[in-house]
């Protein structure tokens, strides 16, 4: 069993503001969680205050339900990766993993058993003589999870471990992981500044900005439900839509620029009937725009009619943008597009996948 749980944890550098500010949250055994947001806000210095390497300055952290501010990060039973790998240039790759375990007086046999055996597990029973200089970037990333995985510990922690490899590594490194997480079935907190990576690693995703938490969910759940404006911004690639719109009278939506009129189907209507004669953000994924002519006829279809600005073809699909005056949109659209730039489209908007958020306090209306 390896629970962690945050009981309004709060972290200040400086008195005034948090960088970590009121975080709580169960992690439950086994579980895989990361923590994502933008650089600064917050996330590695969560992760420390679990590593014992940031003291605390308010709230409570549990480890298998024992108070633990107060216990030093070596008897936490917790493993770090870092995102320098930081491992001993001057010793081999057995060496490196067996150093934590040498440093604890672990019987020399025990250290045989438990190098080997994470040598297996991570490919790198045939480099185990060799210095970090002789190890590409991604076996360097391994031999640091190994040394990780040596100790046996109660939750890793992995703060960025990918950023330093080239994106085709970082796709490889990142099933490998998720990989590692199955078959050691071990508590993980991750960190990582990359929706993506968050997107296909997590059980649980936590997004966190300017030192707090906007959402707690997973990676589906996130995706179609967003709670507020920044998580259905940050979550998706390319991101959703977010356009600036009022609420009309007879059931439509002008976008902000006056030059478009969305109807909106009766449900729709029911929901912003509060909203009449105000603004809020429509947002809209990419996916959810078709061609007019490709789109399934249904009634929660907006056709909207605009010009293409620039068309990207990525061979399994085309992204188009448009441009409203006020408001910028993204379309993935088929990969046989046949468009010409400036030319206008008719566009069909899924309204059965439209988000609204209110425009004061960017919370979901639901
Ligand atoms: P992230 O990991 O999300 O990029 P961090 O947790 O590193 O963010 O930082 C959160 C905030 O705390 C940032 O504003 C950062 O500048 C500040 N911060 C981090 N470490 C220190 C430190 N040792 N001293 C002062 N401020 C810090």
């Amino acid at each position: 069993m390896a629970k962690v749980t945050l009981k309004n944890v709060f972290k200040y550098y400086d008195k005034n503001v948090p960088a970590v500010d009121d975080f709580s949250m169960d992690i439950n055994d086994r579980e895989f969680i990361v923590l994502v947001g933008p650089s600064g806000c917050g996330k590695s210095t969560t992760l420390r205050m679990i590593a014992g390497l940031e003291e605390i300055s308010k709230g409570e952290l549990y480890i298998d339900d024992k108070l633990v501010n107060d216990i030093p990060p070596k008897n936490r039973d917790i493993a770090m990766v870092f995102q320098n790998y930081a491992l001993y240039p001057h010793m081999t790759v057995f060496e490196n993993m067996a150093f934590g375990l040498k440093l604890r007086k672990t019987p020399k046999t025990e250290i045989q058993k438990r190098v080997h055996d994470a040598a297996k597990i991570l490919e790198l029973t045939d480099l185990l003589d060799r210095k970090p200089k002789a190890l590409s970037g991604g076996q360097q990333q391994r031999v640091a999870v190994g040394r990780a995985i040596v100790r046996n510990p109660k939750v890793f922690l992995f703060d960025e471990p990918l950023s330093n490899l080239d994106a085709k590594l970082r796709v490889q490194m990142r099933t490998e992981i998720s990989r590692l997480h199955n078959t050691l079935q071990s508590t993980m907190i991750y960190v990582t500044h990359d929706q993506m990576e968050a997107m296909t690693m997590g059980d649980r995703i936590v997004v966190m900005k300017d030192g707090l938490v906007q959402q707690v969910d997973s990676p589906l759940n996130l995706y179609n439900a967003p709670k507020n404006k920044f998580v259905a911004g940050f979550i998706g690639s390319p991101a959703m839509n977010l356009l600036d719109a009022t609420v009309v009278q007879n059931g439509a939506l002008w976008l902000s620029d006056g030059k478009i009129k969305i109807k909106l189907p009766q449900r729709l209507e029911k929901k912003l009937s509060n909203f009449i004669g105000k603004k809020i953000i429509f947002g809209i994924r990419p996916e959810d725009i078709d061609e007019k002519e490709k789109a399934a006829k249904q009634p929660q279809t907006a056709i909207v009619s605009l010009a293409a600005e620039v068309i990207e073809p990525m061979g399994n699909e085309s992204f188009l943008y448009a441009n409203t005056g006020a408001n910028k949109i993204i379309a993935r659209l088929s990969p046989d597009l046949n468009l010409q730039n400036g030319e206008e489209i008719e566009l069909a908007f899924n309204m059965g996948k439209a988000h609204f958020f209110n425009a004061e306090n960017e919370e979901v209306i639901n």
